[in-house]
């Protein structure tokens, strides 16, 4: 049997194994419940965060033998034809690849057939915005005036490129990034079914590198799978998604806010010799303090942000020494210096001077710290604390 990708393999099938677009799921669910489907329907959102799939899903809702239902029962002829791509009632269509006029006069003729042998005729249109101008308003004029059995998905991940004419007949649905937390998890699940043994760590860089699409998450396991074999080492993963770079920002950053400009120096110059580009790792080491200065900021509410677990405890431990006043000057300095690491033609000379002058940064006192001495002082004042000790 040839290798499936994973994607392919775990591409959800009924709306429980859609990940991350809940708000989406439960309103086409009543929609279908409440027997009040829209004859077109329009998913914009980032790439590989699931718009196919959902169309596909709610197809096979509206056409299952058992359906329109929101669990369709995935066994009767309509629901497997339409998970195999073989349905003659459900049409994909790439918008990229067929945005002439010629192609959409066609889908035209196509709409006035009755279905062969479900409910509806579904017609799924991705990257819809593709379409030429001169083939929207033909589109237009299928969707002003649709036969009952027709219903147009379309798919798009520029919104905005869909003309207002066009958005005003859909009902129109945002799909959103996923989280690392969600991508971590379906990546997690993904391993446990394959039998590959891989960390904690590994599957959240995995799923940071996908970007908030599952898909390319999905891709990036494929690619480590395929390097690795079942077995997935850290330093496997590091290296083919170039984070190596990341460890060598946490042992600055600990080295920085340690006060040691001897072994920021080295760590700078390992990472040199490593081949590091000294711009990008600038631009990691800023992203990083701002990591800091936020957990720092958000203290038990920084499980909120979209980090990995495993990044989130390193790096409030990291953190955990370091007043939030520090934190801040050394993301300000960083910020201040960045037009001028970009420019530069000796990033790593800019990036040693950069970092000795965060190195010997002053330890700021926080605010809370300097009221609380006053208030010491100003009772000590009152209470007559200076003359007894001025006659003893
Ligand atoms: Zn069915």
């Amino acid at each position: 049997m040839d290798y499936l990708v994973l994607a392919r393999k775990f591409r959800p099938q009924s709306f429980e194994e859609v990940v991350g677009q809940e708000h989406v799921v439960k309103t086409l669910k009543n929609a279908i419940l409440q027997n009040r489907v829209a004859h077109a329907f329009i998913f914009g959102g980032p790439r590989g965060v699931g718009k196919t799939s959902v169309a596909r899903i709610m197809a096979k809702s509206l056409n299952c033998e058992k359906g329109p239902t929101p669990t369709p029962c995935q066994v009767c002829a309509n629901c497997r034809e339409i998970t195999a791509g073989t349905s003659m009632d459900v049409r994909e269509i790439d918008g990229a690849s067929n945005r002439g006029i010629d192609e959409i006069r066609e889908l035209r003729e196509n709409v006035k057939y009755s279905p062969t042998s479900s409910r509806y005729r579904i017609f799924i249109i991705d990257e819809v915005h593709m379409l030429t101008r001169e083939a929207f308003p033909a589109l237009l004029k299928t969707l002003e005036e649709p036969p009952a059995h027709v219903i147009f998905m379309f798919a798009t991940t520029e919104l905005h490129k869909v003309p207002a004419t066009i958005l005003s007949r859909c009902q129109c649905h945002d799909f959103r990034m996923i989280t690392i937390r969600q991508i971590s998890e379906k990546i997690k699940e993904i391993a446990q079914k394959e039998n590959i043994r891989i960390s904690q760590a590994g599957i959240s860089w995995i799923a940071a590198a996908g970007n908030g699409s599952l898909r390319d998450a999905q891709s990036i396991f494929d690619q480590v799978i395929s390097y690795s074999g079942t077995d997935v080492r850290d330093a496997h993963v590091e290296e083919l998604l170039g984070l190596a770079d990341r460890r060598y920002v946490f042992m600055l950053s600990e080295a920085l806010l340690k006060k040691d400009p001897g072994k920021c120096l080295k760590v700078i110059e390992e990472g040199y010799y490593a081949g590091f580009d000294m711009k990008y790792f600038y631009q990691t080491l800023l992203n990083h303090f701002r990591n800091l200065l936020f957990i720092k900021i958000a203290g038990k509410d920084a499980a909120l942000f979209d980090l990995s677990d495993d990044d989130l405890l390193k790096l409030q431990a990291l953190g955990e020494g370091a007043s939030r006043e520090t934190l801040q000057q050394l993301l300000d300095i960083l910020l201040s210096e960045e037009e001028n690491m970009r420019k530069t033609q000796n990033p790593r000379l800019h990036l040693e001077a950069v970092i000795v002058r965060m190195a010997y940064l002053e330890e700021l006192i926080p605010i809370e710290e300097i009221l609380g001495r006053m208030e010491n002082l100003e009772k000590r004042l009152m209470g007559g604390g200076f003359r007894n000790a001025g006659s003893g």
